[in-house]
């Protein structure tokens, strides 16, 4: 093994400590992890270097300011490794894993995302696994993407979603096949791996008002919506609807808030609640009332997945008929055309 790669820990329950408060992040996290994988086979280890963030995360408290410093991390290192591994907290791991996979396209190189449900510190824990398969898969050189890597599955980042809160199995991709699986063996999907491309880094300056999210439910009122898109810096709205991407048509004054956001220049990108498939809208005429507004099919896109690309097109520069175009082409495996 002659693969060198860098681990960046950011935070998350894989290097937490008790305190009177529950679990916290706790800075000198390096040496713990350090003496973990120093009793390691180390010839069966790629070279690995190690760096923490100066202000450790529960990635509960994350902006999208994070993800920036994130991608700033990778990039500034891009030519001096393989592979990169980021220890991240599970709360919004998959909104992190989606807002690099638009932030680092084209990459020619893993970008393996791990943590864990318990501590390393801890006797019992599955953060050693978890690094130790990440580490691994980041000097594999057949895997060019953002992915996340946990309890055995290798998931495509931007199609991740946490799925349980204290089960091993915290992540699943419902709407697309696993890209490997690790048990006795590393069975990888050669076959929806994406290729490598040429990298084409976006780093862009986020404004966390850009991009807001509006779930629909039964009896919703408008004022509602209104209160979620009064906000001057609003610029993109996922819409989480039902089913195939229906909205309830007949709430005359909710999609009247709808259409006037819509004109007033919001881009409504609609998503669907349910956990596999995606949005066909039209399918049914409820659905048609948001063809009518001009809002954008999300397709099979996760929450976490569509409210990445907003953010990081959006922050990118794009708006009005380029970022409507954008939003509907894959950029990067995220969602499926039919
Ligand atoms: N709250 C923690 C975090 O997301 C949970 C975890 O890491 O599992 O940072």
């Amino acid at each position: 093994m002659n693969k060198r790669i860098l681990i960046i820990y950011t935070g998350g329950t894989i290097g937490m400590m008790p305190s009177d408060d529950g679990y916290v992040p706790m800075p000198g996290f390096h040496d713990q992890l350090m003496n973990q994988l120093d009793s390691r086979a180390s010839d069966q280890l790629p070279a690995y270097e190690l760096i923490e963030f100066d202000q450790l995360i529960d990635s509960a408290n994350l902006t999208p300011a994070h993800w920036l410093q994130m991608a700033q991390a990778l990039t500034a290192r891009w030519n001096d490794y393989d592979g990169f591994v980021l220890l991240h907290g599970t709360d919004t791991l998959a909104y992190t894993a989606s807002a690099l996979s638009f932030m680092l396209r084209g990459i020619n190189k893993p970008v393996i995302l791990t943590g864990s449900q318990i501590p390393l510190a801890q006797l019992r824990n599955d953060a050693l696994d978890n690094l130790v398969t990440a580490m691994l898969l980041a000097a594999n050189p057949a895997i060019s993407e953002v992915c996340i890597c946990f309890n055995g599955r290798l998931l495509r980042g931007n199609r991740s979603v946490k799925v349980s809160s204290s089960g091993f199995d915290a992540f699943d991709s419902p709407s697309f096949p696993w890209l490997g699986r690790v048990g006795i063996e590393f069975e990888l999907q050669p076959s929806l791996l994406l290729a490598p491309g040429t990298p084409d880094f976006r780093t862009p300056s986020f404004d966390p008002q850009a991009v807001s999210l509006l779930q629909l439910y039964p009896g919703i009122p408008a004022r509602v919506a209104e209160a979620v898109l009064d906000c001057d810096a609003l610029k993109g709205l996922v819409l989480q609807t039902y089913g195939a991407g229906n909205p309830p048509d007949a709430n005359r004054e909710l999609m009247a808030v709808l259409e006037r956001a819509r004109a007033r220049g919001i881009t409504l990108l609609n998503i669907t609640q349910c956990a596999m498939g995606g949005v066909s809208q039209g399918t049914y005429a409820t659905g048609a009332a948001l063809n009518r507004i001009g809002a954008i099919s999300g397709r099979d896109l996760t929450l976490e997945a569509a409210f990445a690309k907003l953010h990081v097109l959006i922050a990118s520069g794009l708006g009005g008929d380029a970022l409507e175009r954008a939003l509907q082409e894959p950029l990067c495996g995220e969602c499926t055309v039919a």
